[in-house]
């Protein structure tokens, strides 16, 4: 291969077709034959043929390469500048010979750079941060996104998500009948994973796509574009967070799955708006366009009667003879903070669902922080509320076919099952009551929320006549602490009028014998009218 120029141990060149500077304007330099140099610990110079005073050198640290066609590629890199307290960027097309030329110069570029980040980082003293923290550092702590992407960067967790065929299958037809959305359009795919989604966006007859992935999941996702090749030469994928990394052109559509147990959780919607604002034209599409979180009170003795009896391990007086009750009521109120993620029966829902909606191509960033929902049901039956049950679903308002995903109960289930609040203290309700509340739930820098949740109705009997009184539960939750419960039977066809005690007791005497001929029994919700 005829490729180096250069020939001390640190330098390294490329000869080039074609050299030009973005952007392109009457007072930057016409493109020119030149050649690209590594020299130094940390530098690429590129030579222009038709002024060699022209010279322009970048920071391996701070620029990234990346490949727009055969023998074509783009160079950008940010800096900041002291002198006016602004940052930043550039950026400079090349074109190679011949595409072993343009291999080989990505190869030494990713190794320049790799070495060239290495040595800064240790060159930082013991415990001091980098210079530019990004947007995600700031409000993530360190440890919990470590924790995130290394579990994205395992192909298991990937494959988990690509055989929940409810999801992937709607993405597919959301891209595929909208392709006139996609065809000859520059696409970003925010948080790409496997690569999955750029793939269909090329399918679909985008012009270009940059598969954006934090995790070490990219390594693998250029291996699976690669080794598609007719589609992967429209893709580049680019490794780094969204909030960090520079693409050398704006998208027309961006492509996302960034939703977490209802919707919020893993903080990712708050990068898909970030990166809208950073890469996507003025009124470019967003595929999804718009979540909606629903709502809606349920009835479910069994379940509530299951977390109860979690905690009755500390009331035990004698264990080893050690008493355990002091943390009785500690453990009794942890099991409640836990949302519990299942598949139920929509026949445990009390009231019709009402919902909040999140407009991804407008909401601002800031508005994910905290989000407010008042509550406002009128309850079908007369029953004991346990909770709240939450799911969401989202919108692909493609030109052509507007489609929805919906992980709503009784539909197809998928991977993110739905979510339910419960409360250590249920309410009573008669048939038409109105049952109120908020949801309230604020962002942590553990990449998820913390859930308030208050219920309330208005007791009827003795004090009605003078506007009743209210009885009100609340608890606060973690979003980030689920109990998952899809192992456990469903047996919702069982008597959910059954009083908590009777159960909490059935079930400490006689675990499976009772129970089975419980759950026999016919549900006193069952038939109730919802939508
Ligand atoms: N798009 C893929 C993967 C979805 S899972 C699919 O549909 O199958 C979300 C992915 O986004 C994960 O791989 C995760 O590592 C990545 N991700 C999350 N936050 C990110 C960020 N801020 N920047 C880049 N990637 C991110």
């Amino acid at each position: 291969m005829e490729i180096p120029v250069g020939h001390s141990e640190k330098e390294l060149g490329f000869r080039l077709e074609s050299i030009s500077q973005l952007p392109s304007t009457s007072s930057t330099p016409p493109a020119s034959h030149g050649s690209a140099q590594f020299c130094g610990l940390s530098e690429l110079r590129f030579d222009l043929e038709s002024d060699p005073k022209e010279a322009v050198n970048f920071d391996l640290r701070t620029t990234q390469l990346f490949k727009i066609g055969r023998v074509h590629s783009v160079c950008m890199s940010e800096g900041f500048e002291a002198s006016k307290e602004k940052s930043f960027s550039r950026g400079i097309t090349i074109q190679f010979r011949r595409e072993t030329e343009s291999s080989a110069f990505h190869c030494a570029f990713e190794e320049r750079k790799k070495e060239a980040i290495a040595r800064g980082e240790s060159e930082l003293p013991n415990g001091r941060e980098p210079a530019s923290k990004s947007k995600f550092d700031d409000k993530i702590e360190a440890s919990s996104a470590k924790m995130y992407f290394h579990y994205y960067g395992q192909l298991l967790h990937q494959q988990n998500m690509l055989q929940d065929y409810v999801r992937t299958g709607t993405y597919y037809a959301a891209v595929i009948e909208n392709r006139a959305d996609f065809v000859g359009r520059v696409v970003v795919d925010v948080g790409a994973g496997s690569g999955i989604l750029s793939l269909f966006a090329a399918q679909a007859g985008a012009k270009h796509v940059y598969a954006v992935e934090a995790s070490e999941m990219a390594e693998y996702a250029r291996k699976l574009i690669a080794g598609n090749p007719l589609l992967g030469q429209r893709i580049t994928v680019v490794k780094g967070k969204v909030e960090e990394i520079d693409l050398p052109e704006k998208a027309d559509i961006m492509i996302s799955e960034p939703m977490g147990t209802l919707l919020i959780n893993e903080r990712m919607l708050e990068s898909y708006v970030i990166a809208r604002d950073r890469f996507l034209v003025p009124n470019g599409k967003m595929f999804p366009t718009v979540g909606r979180i629903h709502m809606a009170p349920f009835s479910d003795e069994f379940l509530y009667v299951e977390i109860a009896n979690k905690a009755l391990f500390w009331q035990q007086q004698n264990y080893y003879g050690v008493d355990l009750t002091p943390l009785h009521g500690t453990a009794f109120q942890g099991y409640f903070s836990q949302p519990v993620v299942d598949a139920f029966d929509p026949r445990l829902l009390v009231a019709p669902a009402i919902s909040h909606v999140i407009n991804f191509s407008s909401v601002k960033e800031e508005d994910l922080y905290e989000i407010d929902i008042p509550l406002k049901f009128i309850s079908s039956v007369g029953t004991r509320i346990h909770g709240l049950a939450c799911w969401f679903d989202v919108l692909f308002n493609g030109s052509t076919v507007p489609r929805w995903l919906t992980t709503a109960p009784g539909a197809p289930t998928t991977h993110w099952y739905q979510l339910r609040c419960v409360l250590s203290q249920p309410i009573y309700v008669m048939p038409g009551q109105e049952i109120t509340g908020q949801l309230h739930m604020i962002a942590h820098n553990a990449q998820s929320y913390t859930i308030h949740l208050t219920m309330s109705a208005k007791m009827w009997g003795p004090g009605a006549e003078q506007g009743g009184i209210l009885q009100s539960s609340s608890c606060k939750l973690d979003l980030k602490e689920p109990y998952y419960r899809m192992s456990q039977p469903q047996a919702y066809s069982m008597a959910q009028d059954q009083q908590p005690h009777q159960l909490l007791q059935t079930q400490i005497l006689s675990q499976d014998e009772e129970g089975s001929e419980l759950m026999q029994q016919p549900s006193m919700n069952s038939g109730a009218e919802l939508h």
